[in-house]
């Protein structure tokens, strides 16, 4: 069984950046959002169920989902939007699983930005929160996808708040510092701590 560190933190927070770090120590890095795209890839079943749910209009003229498209029927329709969430959660909590367990470093990351608003912690050994004040989370989220603070604080009143995250955390990594020498030391330092955990575990 692969030891897990669930990672997660707020939209712009710095978890690719933190995830980054430890891949540097060839830590496996299994990421949700490419998951989350990858279930919904054409080819894929349940892009067939979706369409005939919603409509070939979810569909683009190349066979892969129009998420524009459906980013507003589902806006539009919590019914919609649970019946969705419905069939593409356990795919996903599938397929991080297997993805976890085909890990083959001493421990492996789970980087989920929705962990603790998707109840998802008890896939994990651990969990790494990714901390940041939410003035600068605006500002890097704005300056990183040329958006609005409107935009970003529509999309953090989504999310769990910063204390109910930090409440499932086991770890925490500081991440407002402009400087990332703090981070990368921090990083480090909870590389050797998991993979001492991980190796507890294994015995
Ligand atoms: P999302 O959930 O939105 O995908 P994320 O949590 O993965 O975001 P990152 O993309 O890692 O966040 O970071 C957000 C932005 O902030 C990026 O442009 C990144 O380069 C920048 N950033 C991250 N950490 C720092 C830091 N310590 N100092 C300055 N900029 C940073």
């Amino acid at each position: 069984m692969t030891y897990i560190i669930g990672v997660t933190g707020g939209i712009g927070s710095g978890k690719s950046t933190v995830a980054d770090l430890f891949a540097e120590q060839d830590i496996t890095i299994v990421d949700a959002d490419v998951i989350a795209r990858e279930v919904v890839a054409v080819g894929e079943p349940v892009l067939d169920a979706i369409g005939a749910y919603f409509g070939p209009e979810v569909i683009a003229a190349d066979g892969s989902l129009n998420r524009a498209e459906l980013r507003q029927r589902i806006f539009a329709s919590p019914a919609h939007r649970h019946w969705l969430e419905a069939l593409l959660h356990p795919l996903i909590r599938e397929r991080m699983i297997a993805d976890c367990q085909q890990a083959r470093s001493a421990y492996c990351l789970l980087v989920v930005p929705l962990l603790v608003e998707n109840q998802l912690t008890d896939l994990c050994d651990r969990v790494l929160v990714v901390d940041v004040d939410p003035e600068l989370q605006i500002a890097r989220t704005v300056a990183r996808d040329n958006t609005r603070t409107e935009q970003v604080q529509a999309i953090m009143d989504t999310q769990a708040s910063r204390e109910e995250r930090l409440s499932a955390a086991d770890d925490v990594i500081d991440n407002n510092d402009q400087d990332l020498s703090q981070v990368k030391t921090a990083v480090l330092k909870l590389h050797l701590k998991y993979t001492q955990l991980s190796q507890a575990k294994g015995e």
